[in-house]
């Protein structure tokens, strides 16, 4: 059992960048309007993830860290699911499974929370605490059980780095949810949760980026897809500054990043890559979409009409600009 949790945990777990985004997006799952990240080494020794969602009950604290246990499994239809549920369940069991995992949390309807400590997958302490409504995480030295792993992390800060990445990317599909990074006494992110990608956009770039921003807000009877791509002269060396969600989800699709090139063809000098914020939003009776949840690669039954309706929504951006 506890091997198999080990060996789950290579699939889900490969660094501490991959634990806080299982750990956030179980956040934003249980509805959370904030979430903190605060790191120590670039998140190997020490990861704490704070949210203000729904908590855990007493009877689900212990449930939550079994392989395959999952609250979310009645929610099979939603627009969500199509791509998070081949590895349903198998988060927190395989983080637990290779780390110290401390978990404090409560609901709204009970008086006391849980404390929960687990080693290794073994419970060491499970009690009730006082703790206010809402859920924290704290992961300490990760992969100290599996020194195979252990050894392929990167230095410090290029931890740091993934995981301020990370952090991000989530935010940036989320901007109805603020956000909070910090790495002792520097905040690495921080963005304000208005509900405005805008000002996500802003809080994850800077000021210079904001002018050269067009809006893209396209639908037709599969997809809506709506955000930002950069004017032809915000173009980059590299594709780091192109974020594609799906339903909220940041996923990764050469087909879309090729889909918008095309559609800046025209106009982009060689080896740049537009700047783009995009979010498609699926009718889940028409498309057919998959992602590797580690990898995040999305693939869609029907490649080609992605790849129109994304041109499409990029080009009328593109036209309704004075370039
Ligand atoms: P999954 O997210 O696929 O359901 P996980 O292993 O990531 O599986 O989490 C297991 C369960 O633990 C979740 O289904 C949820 O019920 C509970 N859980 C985890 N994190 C939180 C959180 N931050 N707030 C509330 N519940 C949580
Ligand atoms: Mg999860």
């Amino acid at each position: 059992e506890n091997t198999s949790n080990k060996i789950a945990a290579g699939e889900v777990v490969e660094r501490p960048a991959s634990v806080i985004k299982e750990l956030v997006e179980n956040s934003i799952d249980a509805g959370a309007t904030s979430i903190s990240v605060d790191i120590k080494n670039g998140g190997i020794s020490y990861i704490k993830v704070t949210d203000n969602g729904s908590g855990m009950d007493e009877d689900d604290v212990e449930i939550a860290f079994e392989r395959h246990a999952t609250s979310k499994i009645k929610r099979a239809e939603d627009l969500d699911s199509i791509i998070t549920m081949g590895f349903r369940g198998e988060a927190l069991a395989s983080i637990a499974a290779v780390s110290s995992v401390e978990l404090q949390t409560k609901t709204a309807s009970s008086t006391y929370g849980m404390y929960v400590h687990v080693v290794g997958g073994v419970f060491k302490e499970v009690r009730q605490t006082g703790c206010p409504v809402g859920t924290t995480f704290i992961v300490k030295d990760l992969f100290f059980n599996t020194p195979a792993r252990y050894k392929f992390l990167k230095k410090d800060s290029t931890e740091a780095t993934y995981i301020s990445d990370t952090i991000s990317r989530i935010a940036l599909g989320n901007p109805n949810i603020a956000f909070k990074l910090t790495s002792g006494k520097s905040t690495l992110v921080h963005t304000p949760g208005n509900n405005d990608l805008k000002s996500a956009i802003f809080s994850v770039y800077g000021k210079e980026i904001l002018k050269e921003l067009l809006e893209v807000d396209y639908q037709d009877e599969r997809f809506k897809i709506s955000g930002y791509v950069g004017k032809p002269e915000s173009a980059r060396a590299n594709r780091n500054y192109q974020s594609l969600y799906i339903n909220k989800r940041y996923v990764k699709s050469r087909t879309v990043s090729y889909a918008v090139e095309q559609a800046y063809s025209s106009i982009l000098m060689k080896n740049k890559f537009p700047f783009f914020v995009l979010n498609i939003e699926l009718n889940p009776g028409l498309v057919d979409a998959n992602v590797h949840p580690a990898k995040m690669d999305v693939r869609f039954a029907d490649e080609s009409y992605l790849s129109r309706a994304i041109y499409m929504a990029v080009s009328k951006a593109l036209n309704s600009s004075s370039l």
